[in-house]
């Protein structure tokens, strides 16, 4: 058939779950030259006829899923299938069996088992246009108010289905966060007294070394006091997240001055890590009205927005971060001149677990250039500020590690009611 286009073969969609009866059909119909597609479900029955359409469908109608009615009904008023001939193809057990095909929208009735001498005519009287009609008017409208009642009655029941699945997937959820948050609790517990038996170490004169004397027994302490710390801090985000999501943040009430909070932040977080070559500039903050709020909370969403745009901002960078009152909120913008956020992360880098970077190149470092973390630090400052009846998000004209587009991350936070 060189060069020649083929005609297109007929093609028939065959709606079945049981594979005998579709092996038989795909027999009969294919040795008379028509396309078979099988589907074997309601769902899917609908899916390969809205990309295949095909000139015919056969109907089984006790499908699992949508059954073979439903399906029908849906087709129907899919304008660009609507027209396609459907014919049911079922075991006649009950009485009214065709009538109920034809109301719900088939254009005809073949009772299984199929006639195999006879079904490639029949077929083709349907493909021809023959279409069956419910003879009287009082039986089609007995019908399809029998079809309207069917209807509601799987509504109601999938209905019943769904809430109950919602209400077991809620319990395990539930379930879930509280093993968290209560496994957490039992962490924190013996880090707290790690750490706080290596202080006591520390504070002994009689440790010899010192904190720089590499495999001293005081840089040895020093060291394990830090990772204690650290791991502190993993323990709590994920706290703060299963808080968050179980909606259980209770905030610690009460008015705060921003000015000094920021700075506290940046002096601890200065202090830590390895030393950078970094600008910080802050202004406008002291002359902000009082918030009303949680400062433990606030400052740890400040830590975590600020301690990022150390991260991804390289050395000789600068972190500016702007105070100023819009109508009843503050507004603070923490702006650096870092790597940037491409446009399609800006809204995920806040997703619970989201970090941007390959894991393969983490560094678990708070202030190193691009040290990583769990990737809840913003999904806890998100859930703090939105506690607090606040919003934030961030500005970057996209990733570049060469041109450094930088990042400004803006908080807003309602002001105290006067
Ligand atoms: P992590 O704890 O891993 O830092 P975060 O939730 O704090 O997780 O941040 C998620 C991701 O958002 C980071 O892995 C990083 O890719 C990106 N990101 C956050 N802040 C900045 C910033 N100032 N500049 C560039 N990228 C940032």
């Amino acid at each position: 058939m060189d060069g020649e286009t083929r005609p297109r073969r007929t093609k028939i969609l065959y709606v079945e779950d049981d594979p005998s009866s579709v092996v038989l059909v795909r027999r009969v119909l294919e040795s008379e030259g028509y396309q078979v597609i099988a589907a074997e479900d309601g769902l899917s029955a609908i899916e390969i006829a809205k990309r295949e359409k095909p000139d015919l469908i056969l109907m089984d109608i006790n499908i699992s899923g949508l059954d073979g009615y439903e399906v029908t009904t849906k087709i129907r008023n899919i304008p660009e299938l609507s027209s396609i001939p459907i014919v049911a193809v079922t075991a006649a057990t009950l009485k009214g069996d065709r009538e109920r095909a034809l109301i719900a929208g088939c254009d005809g009735y073949i009772p299984k088992p199929i006639d195999v001498d006879r079904f490639p005519y029949q077929v083709q009287a349907f493909l021809l246009g023959m279409k069956e009609e419910v003879e009287s008017v009082e039986e089609k409208i007995e019908y399809l108010a029998e079809y309207s009642r069917k209807l509601v009655d799987r509504l109601e029941e999938k209905i019943r289905e769904l809430e109950a699945a919602h209400a077991e997937l809620q319990r395990i959820d539930k379930m879930k966060t509280d093993f968290v948050i209560l496994a957490s609790h039992e962490l924190r517990t013996p880090l707290t007294a790690i750490y706080g038996y290596a202080q006591i170490l520390l504070s002994n004169s009689d440790i010899p070394g010192s904190a720089d004397e590499v495999g001293s027994p005081r840089f040895i302490i020093d060291k394990m006091a830090e990772a204690t710390r650290r791991l502190g801090q993993v323990v709590g985000d994920i706290i703060n997240v299963s808080l968050i999501d179980a909606d259980k943040l209770d905030l610690a009430t009460e008015p705060i001055f921003l000015d000094p909070l920021v700075r506290n932040v940046l002096r601890n977080i200065t202090g830590m890590g390895p030393e950078r070559k970094l600008t910080f500039e802050v202004e406008g903050l002291e002359n902000l009205p009082v918030v009303m709020g949680d400062s433990q909370r606030l400052y740890q969403a400040l830590w975590n927005v600020i301690s990022n745009s150390i991260k991804y901002t390289p050395d000789g960078g600068r972190i500016r971060i702007t105070g100023r009152q819009i109508e009843d909120t503050v507004h603070i913008a923490i702006q650096d001149t870092g790597v940037g956020i491409p446009p399609e992360e800006r809204e995920r880098i806040f997703d619970r677990f989201y970090v941007l970077e390959d894991t393969a190149l983490h560094r678990s470092s708070k202030t190193a250039f691009k040290g990583g973390g769990l990737g809840l630090g913003l999904t806890v400052a998100r859930g703090i500020i939105e506690a607090h009846g606040g919003k934030i998000w961030v500005e970057s004209e996209g990733y570049d590690e060469e041109r450094l587009p930088g990042s400004t991350f803006h908080v807003l936070l309602p002001l105290a009611e006067q």
